[in-house]
């Protein structure tokens, strides 16, 4: 299968595109299409056989459900049983946007876009090209992130390309996405709501609408026993070729820790790396080092990550060491992400 690439900021030719797309849609193929988190896989939500194709082009797990994308309001109250008041506030304030929201699914949603599950995700993203595309498509495109499975999810259109190549019809070019992590998930359908993965959506934001909120607590642990709820997060997710740790502690002891070890690995002739900031950058020796951005810009470092997990990728590196990212608001999505990308391998600095 050859593979239409169309940039869509060229407003001359965005119309028909969008209708070329729209239409691969309906006849059942699959478009890669822009969001402002990462880049989605669509389809159409309510055709089993779109579902499929997604899982098939992903060489994705059939059992991890698709995010349903809608661009109305007005197309929600069809695909799920009823539409809680939850969800009305959280619209509300927050759609369109970088949040997905758990509610239990109407017939209409086949169970292959929901894995099996009686729920169905829902989200409503920004991006304008996203909302255009998906009512030329109907107004329901199931899309999980365009990447294949266990790649970063893409930021940009010549990611997609790299990996969904000859997988699927269309890839729409939209330029390199604006947040760079995937939606905040919240489900609805548990009491208190409870945060499936954090994102740009913080807790904090969702608790002044909702009141008392949880968050799964499988999301910042290797091993506290228990299975995450959105079972996507099960999966080794983000995960670059390359071993990658995490060292967190005071920065100068992180630095020096780090260009210890690297030492080592460069003796036994492994290509180094370095995930670090502005602020630290310069103080290593590796052979490939990166910056997320300045330490307090968490938004920097959610845009910028998953092109630098590819490019050590490109590299070929083959030992990664980053400095912890932690603190609070968006920097818990980013820590969330980086922890899953290193398989939750951590040295704490005393
Ligand atoms: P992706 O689109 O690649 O970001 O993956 C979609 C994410 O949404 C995965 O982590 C899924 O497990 C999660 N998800 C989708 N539908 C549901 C659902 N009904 N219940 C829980 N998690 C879900
Ligand atoms: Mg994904």
């Amino acid at each position: 299968m050859d593979t239409k690439v169309v940039r869509i900021d060229e407003s001359h030719r965005e119309e028909a595109s969008i209708r070329e797309a729209g239409a691969i849609i309906k006849a059942g193929g699959l478009v890669a299409f822009p969001t402002e988190t990462v880049y989605g896989l669509g389809g159409d939500a309510l055709n089993p056989a779109s579902s499929r194709k997604i899982y098939e082009a992903k060489g994705r797990p059939s059992d991890n459900p698709l995010i349903v994308h809608i661009a109305d309001m007005d197309a929600l109250p069809a695909i799920v049983k009823s539409v809680p008041e939850t969800a009305e506030k959280l619209a509300d304030a927050f759609w369109p946007g970088p949040l997905t929201m758990i509610m239990e699914k109407s017939d209409l949603v086949p169970k292959e876009t929901t894995g099996g599950l009686d729920t169905v995700a829902v989200r409503m993203p920004s991006d304008a090209a996203a909302l255009s595309f998906i009512r030329a498509a109907g107004g329901y495109v199931a899309a999980p992130s365009a990447n294949r499975s266990g790649r970063p999810s893409p930021t940009r259109a010549s990611y997609v390309a790299e990996d969904m190549e000859g997988r699927i019809e269309m890839i729409l070019d939209g330029g390199d996405a604006t947040l760079g992590l995937e939606s905040t998930i919240v489900d609805l359908t548990a009491e208190p709501p409870v945060i499936l993965r954090p994102g740009f959506i913080t807790a904090e934001m969702l608790r002044q609408k909702l009141g008392c909120v949880e968050v799964d607590e499988t999301l910042f642990s290797a091993d506290s026993g228990q299975a995450p709820k959105a079972p996507g997060m099960k999966y080794r997710h983000y995960a670059p070729k390359g071993e990658l740790i995490i060292v967190k502690g005071a920065a100068e002891a992180v630095t020096d820790y780090i260009n210890k070890e690297l030492a080592e690995g460069r003796k036994n002739r492994k290509k180094t790396g370095v995930i670090a900031t502005d602020e630290t950058v310069d103080s290593y020796c590796a052979d490939v080092l990166r910056s997320v951005g300045k330490r307090a810009d968490a938004a920097a470092a959610a845009k910028g990550l998953y092109r630098i997990l590819r490019e050590f990728d490109d590299e070929g590196v083959e030992l990664i060491y980053s400095e912890s990212l932690d603190g609070e608001g968006v920097s818990q999505a980013v820590m969330n992400r980086l922890l899953k990308a290193a398989g939750h391998r951590v040295i704490e600095l005393k």
